[in-house]
């Protein structure tokens, strides 16, 4: 008996916990924050970075987990990534060249 009402207790202490926490999300988002679809966490909306200035829409991941997430890409695709950045390099410095031997002829 005793443990069945410590039971139900606990339970009414996380039901007013979880309704704490919506309630403080609630403001949190009232005052512009956003929350991050890969952290959780609520931040303002600088942590943010943008996708379309124009139209103002804001990624739904912040800041940091784009680092984290690129970092991992990165590491995990590395050599692709090294290569491609590699010939794009070369391209823009053919295309600077054939500009400059155009302008000379
Ligand atoms: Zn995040």
């Amino acid at each position: 008996m005793e443990s069945l009402k410590e039971e139900y207790l606990n339970m009414e202490s996380l039901k007013e916990q979880y309704l704490k926490m919506r309630e403080i999300k609630a403001k949190l988002q009232q005052q512009g924050n956003i929350e991050c679809r890969k952290c959780g966490g609520m931040k303002d909306k600088e942590s943010f970075s943008f996708r379309n200035k124009a139209l103002e829409i804001r990624r739904k991941i912040c800041r940091e987990c784009v680092k984290i997430y690129n970092k991992e890409r990165y590491n995990k695709n590395g050599d692709k990534i090294k290569l491609h950045e590699y010939i794009k390099y070369h391209k823009k410095k053919q295309e600077k060249q054939q500009q400059k031997q155009q302008q000379v002829f």
